[in-house]
């Protein structure tokens, strides 16, 4: 089944607004197996307007059209697909009430206008309009489908999502379905270098996307209408752990705070956190994650050395001996971090992020992160590269995988 958009509005032309609309539309029509080759942006023009309609029906089974729906005379798109379709336009009179009663609970005036928003060509589907007067609709003729749907994108979501959704899942004959496996401490050549062969298949697919300190691996299967995804995607996913192994951290599309709640919830164990380097991102991190406090107890930020002594309980020798980037303050500052709070697990981060405080000794980049907890305290040392802002983030995306590692029963040495 063949999908096309059309926005409608001259705004869109001149750069005025973002075409969200369209963004949105392309990925639920992907959900449902829709294949879209055409996306077509018009302004208010009735005769430019017929003329894509007329070449989108021709080309695609379904179109969908958003924007001019409105009461003014720009707003014409019911009357291109009327024009279009060679169906008369009449009023729903249902369509017209539920106007007057949205102006009456409003106190506002209803000008006669309005009413051009209760029209619409002979037969269609009228889809109402809850977040705003004007109702949208469905039109069909020989096989071919217009959805017309209103501009701003609050209502094109919502009028969507109880009528159209619909609509296109039952007209649909298969539906795509995709499985996102996220990957940690590997960069994205390496991954892709292992993977290269398995990202030439039709069905599934497997694309790669990389952020900071992470590859995600996108597997998308299409299917027949009540035919099971999994079957396709299952074999993939195996074959993909089997060359990554356990630096496959999800197969959920989880990010690594949020599966280290999850696991610390499970395992019924709580952490605190010590950081330096990071500033606090670890905490804000596990943080953004609903239901942290279960498992969170507290986070110090002890940047000074005096903070790392009072807060957390570091020896003045420790600090002087082999200063505060090391892995000995690194290990009491997760032992104070864990012993002070009465959490199970303490986690600290102490390091040189830049772009001053390096040297040749202790460059920007030496990281150690420890974790303490089950009688043993861990340290692992890294020595990131990148600017500031990216070695923070990749010592607090380390510390979680330290965190997940311990708690998942794995090696917890990692380079590879
Ligand atoms: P209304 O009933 O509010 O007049 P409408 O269906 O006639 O709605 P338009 O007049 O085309 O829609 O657009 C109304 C507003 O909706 C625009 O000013 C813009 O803010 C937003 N909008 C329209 N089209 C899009 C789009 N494709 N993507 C994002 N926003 C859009």
């Amino acid at each position: 089944m063949t999908a096309e958009i059309i926005s409608v509005g001259t705004e869109l032309l001149l750069g005025q607004i973002l075409n969200s609309d369209a963004q949105y539309l392309a990925r639920e029509l992907s959900a449902y197996g829709y294949n879209l080759y055409y996306q077509v942006t018009v302004g208010d023009n009735m005769d430019r307007l017929c003329q894509c309609l007329k070449t989108a029906l021709g080309r695609s089974d379904v179109v969908l059209l958003s924007g001019g729906l409105g009461p003014t005379e720009d707003d014409m798109t019911k009357e291109a697909v009327s024009a279009v379709f060679g169906l008369e336009m009449e009023l729903d009179e249902a369509s017209k009430s539920e106007i007057q009663c949205f102006f009456a609970a409003r106190n506002r005036e209803m000008t006669p206008n309005n009413l051009r928003q209760a029209m619409f060509p002979k037969g269609s589907i009228v889809l109402p309009n809850a977040r705003g007067t004007a109702p949208g609709c469905i039109v069909e003729k020989d096989g071919k489908a217009a959805i017309v749907l209103p501009g701003p994108p609050h209502e094109l979501i919502d009028m969507f999502d109880r009528h159209a959704r619909g609509y296109l899942a039952k007209k649909s004959d298969a539906k795509i379905v995709s499985r996102v496996l996220r990957i940690f401490g590997m960069g994205e050549s390496s991954v892709e270098h292992r993977v290269r062969d398995l990202m030439d298949g039709a069905n599934p697919t497997l694309a790669p996307y990389a952020s900071v300190g992470e590859v995600t691996l996108r597997l998308t299967a299409k299917v027949g209408a009540g035919e099971s995804a999994g079957a396709l995607l299952d074999p993939l996913t195996d074959e993909v752990i089997s060359r990554l192994g356990d630096l496959v951290y999800t197969t959920a599309n989880e990010k690594l705070e949020e599966l280290a709640v999850r696991l610390l919830k499970e395992n019924a164990k709580t952490l605190a956190l010590a950081e330096s380097c990071t500033g606090g991102l670890v905490a804000e991190k596990i943080t953004d994650v609903p239901g942290a406090s279960e498992v969170l107890l507290e986070g110090v930020v002890a940047y000074s050395n005096a903070a790392k002594m009072r807060r957390l309980g570091v020896n003045e020798a420790t600090l002087e001996q082999f200063g505060a980037v090391s892995e000995q303050t690194a290990s009491e500052m997760a032992e104070g971090a864990k012993n002070s709070s009465g959490a199970d697990y303490g986690l600290s981060l102490t390091g040189i992020a830049g772009p001053g405080g390096g040297t040749a000794e202790k460059p920007v980049g030496l990281v150690y992160i420890a974790l303490a907890g089950g009688g043993e305290t861990f340290v692992k040392k890294l020595r990131l590269g990148g600017d500031r802002a990216r070695i923070r983030t990749m010592s607090a995306l380390y510390a979680l995988d330290l965190l997940r590692r311990r708690l998942c029963s794995l090696p917890l040495e990692t380079d590879k």
